[in-house]
């Protein structure tokens, strides 16, 4: 069962803002477009995880997806895991296409694709420090702990799996597996994995503190790419032209083509959460909207559903992200 599912990772959401937002001549674009290209090709890859996964008997595994949870000071961050009565499997999802070499002695991975060889932090070793890290959460936590194991999952079928010349694949190497063999490997685990060591209530302790723990992490896109807020686009733009959209009694109109739209602050403020800050002021909306009625931008934010903290004139408005 599902219990927390994949939604589109925040940086792919943030990623695409900027690519909406920055002015058409930015030297940083062709970087932003290559970075999206990658995570859009990670995030299709642990979706076809989730469909092998959909085959498991629901009542045995309680699967919680691209789980972010604090270890202080510091956060770790899980594709996938398993947890069962049994034991917990956290996946590590790989989607790289061409041959990859593993090479145990280094503790490296090299990919070889069109002729070109790009090197690549070892998964196994990610998965290793992964697996420590949740083991610390469960003690941490109080948590009953049922044995932790991991999978690295390359989901590209097409990808093709060697160990560098003179290497032999000593034990955690063997956990580098293809997607599709991914249920078998699991039906092997319950043939080792035998020894209930969670109750019933120990696994709901388990689920409720897994799902209250996890953070989304928010980072500031702009910074991360070392770029300025004036290299953005300002103001409300109309969708049929780009010209300025400006408050006309109670909807937005063009200034150039004089194009009508109701909604149009809406984007625009979805990009502001997700460029700037994940939390607006009236004052900050009056800033952004290029309006001057506090009463107006009242409404506006009223009508998004948004968290609210404080009170009257200094109420801040959150957008929560999963
Ligand atoms: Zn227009």
């Amino acid at each position: 069962m599902f219990v927390k599912n994949r939604r589109i990772p925040l940086k792919i959401e943030q990623t695409e803002a900027l690519l909406r937002n920055i002015v058409q001549t930015h030297s940083k674009i062709p970087l932003l477009q290559q970075d999206l290209k990658k995570r859009l090709a990670g995030f299709s890859g642990e979706k076809a995880i989730d469909y092998h996964l959909s085959f498991l008997s629901e009542k045995k595994y309680l699967i919680f997806n691209d789980l972010r949870l604090p270890l202080p000071p510091y956060h770790f961050q899980i594709d996938s895991l398993l947890v069962t009565a049994y034991y917990c499997l956290i996946l590590e999802i790989k989607n790289i296409s061409g041959t990859l070499t593993i090479d145990p002695k280094f503790n490296q991975l090299t990919k070889y694709y069109d002729g070109v060889e790009t090197g690549f932090p070892d998964p196994i070793s990610q998965a290793q420090r992964q697996k420590l890290l949740l083991q610390r959460f469960f003690y941490d936590n109080n948590l009953t702990m049922p044995p932790i194991i991991f999978f690295v999952v390359v989901s590209n079928p097409k990808t093709i799996l060697k160990v560098a010349k003179g290497q032999t694949l000593s034990s955690p190497y063997s956990k580098m597996i293809h997607a599709q063999n991914l249920i078998d490997e699991i039906s092997k685990l319950n043939h080792i994995y035998t020894k209930e060591v969670a109750s019933k209530k120990d696994i709901s302790k388990i689920k409720r503190v897994l799902l209250n723990s996890h953070e989304p992490g928010y980072t500031n896109i702009l910074d991360q790419y070392g770029i300025d807020e004036s290299d953005t686009i300002q103001g409300i733009r109309c969708e049929r032209c780009s010209g300025k959209m400006e408050r006309q009694c109670r909807t937005w109109g063009c200034s150039q083509c004089h194009f009508t739209s109701k909604l149009a602050h809406q984007q625009t403020i979805e990009d502001y959460f997700l460029l700037i800050k994940p939390s607006i002021t009236n004052k900050e909306l009056r800033t952004l909207l290029d309006i001057q009625s506090p009463k107006t931008a009242r409404n506006l934010l009223s009508s998004l559903n948004l968290k609210t903290t404080g009170t009257t004139r200094a109420t801040i408005y959150h957008k929560e992200f999963h």
